[in-house]
């Protein structure tokens, strides 16, 4: 069942959890382990079946390493899936149980939070091992991770700019902002910062009213802002958005958001390319969080990071040629960088 999945891909390891007191049913899956150990967040989810849960964790730990290598991390890539209902079955038992799995492995997989786990959980997970990043930062942990996610989409905005429109700052840039949560918001201010000219749209009202008149930025509804006349559109809520409905009303020509898996199938690559868009691949854009917890520890230092984090302007630009020099779309030129990184010579 697990080596003919669908998702497998060569997996090293896949662990499946059970903790017959607490009640725990979870799936640890190490993808690779080439570049160092496996780092991937451990989702709480209520999946329907057994199934849909080994297949995510197994996609998503796969993700982890192509983003691990790219990001030029000493770390490879893995995820784990909690099954239940992070509301109503997550309990300080089960989030034991599943850290006292995660010390058994050693370190060859750190954990980390995602949907459905918070840094506090990871905390309680930390009195169990000691390969768990993401804490509270009150704990010693490199706490909230979407400041430095959207300082690297902020970097790869300009990377984005400079190569389409051979500009240097974003003073004047056109860019709409959809989803003003915990990347979009501060996403929003260091482009308002930067004097760039900016269209915004989140479901929430009141929050799209009150970052409107903070920033000065449009208001505009959820689905108006993928026709908005921008020069750059960044996908900061869901993913999926860039699909057969969407890509043919973006008059944008950058696409480079937060948003994970953005393009709804991988041929939607060709068709932002047909249009002349230029796309951002979203796993490399956003890894400055994952970047941010990589540094976790006691000799932490946000200059360092940050330093780190701004890699992705010049890996953007590297894979901007490489499409161009081999014909191929953005998306396919970062995963083939990410492979030559991740495999062993
Ligand atoms: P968040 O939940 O804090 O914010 C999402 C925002 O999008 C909310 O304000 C929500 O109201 C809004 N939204 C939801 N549906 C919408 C719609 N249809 N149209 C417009 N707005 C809508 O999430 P976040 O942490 O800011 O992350 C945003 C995206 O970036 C997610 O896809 C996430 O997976 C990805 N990402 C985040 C991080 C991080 O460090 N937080 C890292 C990597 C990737």
């Amino acid at each position: 069942m697990v080596f003919d999945a669908h998702d497998f891909d060569g997996h090293e390891q896949v662990i499946f959890c059970h903790d017959r007191t607490s009640g725990l049913k979870a799936i640890i899956a190490v993808h690779n382990t080439n570049l160092g150990p496996a780092l991937g967040g451990c989702r709480f989810w209520p999946y329907a079946s057994e199934e849909e849960a080994l297949k995510d964790v197994l996609r998503l730990s796969r993700g982890m390493t192509y983003k691990a290598a790219l990001a030029n991390l000493e770390l490879g890539g893995g995820k784990a899936v909690i099954i239940g209902d992070a509301e109503r079955d997550k309990t300080p038992e089960k989030l034991h149980a599943f850290g006292r799995f995660v010390e058994r492995l050693n370190g060859l997989y750190i954990t980390a939070e995602d949907m459905g786990t918070t840094p506090k959980d990871m905390t309680m997970i930390s009195e169990e091992t000691r390969h768990v990043v993401g804490r509270e930062a009150k704990e010693g942990g490199s706490g909230d991770p979407s400041i430095l996610t959207s300082f690297g989409v902020f970097t790869g905005i300009r990377a984005c700019v400079y190569y389409k429109m051979g500009k240097e700052d974003l003073s004047g840039v056109r860019i709409a902002v959809e989803g003003l949560g915990h990347v979009g918001i501060d996403l929003v201010k260091r482009l308002s910062e930067a004097g760039a000219s900016l269209v915004v749209t989140d479901i929430n009202k009141p929050l799209l009213e009150e970052v409107s008149r903070q920033y000065g930025a449009q208001a505009v509804g959820v689905e108006e802002i993928f026709a908005a006349d921008v020069d750059v559109f960044a996908p900061c809520a869901l993913g999926g958005i860039l699909n057969d409905e969407i890509i043919p009303r973006l008059k944008c020509q950058i696409v480079a958001g937060s948003a994970n898996n953005q393009l709804a199938e991988p041929y939607h690559a060709k068709a932002l390319e047909k249009r002349g868009i230029l796309y951002a691949p979203d796993y490399l854009i956003n890894s400055g969080g994952l970047i941010n917890v990589s540094y976790e520890g006691p000799n932490y230092d946000l200059q360092e990071v940050m330093t780190h984090v701004e890699g992705i302007y010049y890996t953007l630009l590297e894979i901007f040629e490489a499409a161009k020099a081999h014909h191929i779309t953005t998306s396919e030129a970062s995963d083939s960088l990410a492979k030559d990184r991740f495999t062993k010579k």
